[in-house]
């Protein structure tokens, strides 16, 4: 055969070659051609729901404010505390309340709530975050056995409880502040276990707590002192590692918040007061709640 002339089965070759290059750029038109038709859709698509939603967005905000629901002073929620030990609940970071503090004006201003009173549990740490540990016993499992049991006694009240948690995850301190705030709490509650030296139950509060958050945290501080604690701490402001700085969940909530140091987990004696008074404790701190609110809110409270 002469060289240069090509075969049958090489003519064919290349016929299928041609082919299926023509087939490629078929495929590859159509795909061009309707990927820009899909793009443009899924725009529209977007640019319509953002539209929808901000409108009702707007309309949802405005039926709230005729709840009289107030809002406090806009803090802004930069502090991002994602440390897992048990002294993070308190921020390292800025103090944003330094400069409140030292009026005396109170940051937080009452809730004129519309009549349902709603409390955020918060269980301290979760998850990976044990809080204070000793031997198999860790914080996070005792914060969260009281929270259940305050659940169920203020639901027995017909009360309704808004939990950060209910199970063994971990949260953010952020998290749990933004969890009272979107569910329109009316008080935010944290239960905790101390660490280090010592013994006794302590109530913790923000320096610049509104009167009603001093109520409640008196309230529920004498209710606990009441059911019986090996020693009574007293109420306190600030932290233990810094009495210059709040809890951050203490300054970062915008309802009466406090937080509660039930007992040294450390010292065998306050365990003991802990588990054979779970349930009276619950107790407690739920009708210290109740009356609190009762104080502020009784035209409007359902019992
Ligand atoms: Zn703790």
């Amino acid at each position: 055969m002469e060289k240069g002339k090509r075969t049958h089965s090489e003519y064919l070759k290349a016929k299928k070659l041609r082919q299926r290059k023509r087939k490629i750029l078929r495929a590859s038109v159509y795909m061009i051609y309707y990927g820009f038709w899909t793009i443009i859709i899924a725009l529209v698509l977007y640019f319509s729901y953002s539209f929808i939603s901000s409108k009702f967005g707007n309309q949802a905000r405005l039926k709230a404010n005729t709840k009289d629901i107030v809002m406090y002073n806009d803090e802004s929620f930069t502090d991002n505390d994602t440390t897992v030990s048990h002294s993070s609940t308190v921020s390292n970071s800025k103090s944003n309340n330094g400069n409140d503090s030292s009026s005396n004006q109170p940051r937080k201003q009452e809730i004129v709530n519309d009549g349902t009173l709603v409390v955020c549990i918060d269980a301290g740490h979760g998850g990976k975050d044990r809080g204070c540990n000793r031997r198999k016993r860790s914080e996070k499992n005792d914060t969260l056995k009281l929270a259940l049991e305050i659940q169920k006694y203020l639901n027995s009240q017909g009360i309704k409880v808004v939990m950060t948690r209910s199970k063994d995850n971990y949260l953010t301190l952020q998290e749990r502040v933004d969890i009272c705030s979107s569910k329109k709490c009316d008080y935010f509650i944290s239960l905790h276990r101390n660490c280090g030296n010592g013994n006794g139950y302590e109530t913790w509060l923000a320096s610049d707590a509104c009167d009603e958050a001093k109520e409640l945290a008196n309230n529920i501080h004498t209710g606990m002192v009441d059911v019986g604690v090996s020693k009574d701490r007293n109420v306190k402001t600030g932290s233990q590692k810094n009495p210059n700085e709040d809890y951050f969940v203490l300054r970062n909530t915008t309802t009466p918040a406090c937080l509660l140091e039930l007992g040294f987990l450390n010292n065998s004696t306050d365990n003991k007061y802990f588990d054979s008074n779970t349930k009276a404790y619950a107790k407690a701190i739920s009708d210290a709640i109740i009356s609190t609110y009762n104080k502020y809110h009784s035209k409007n409270t359902k019992k």
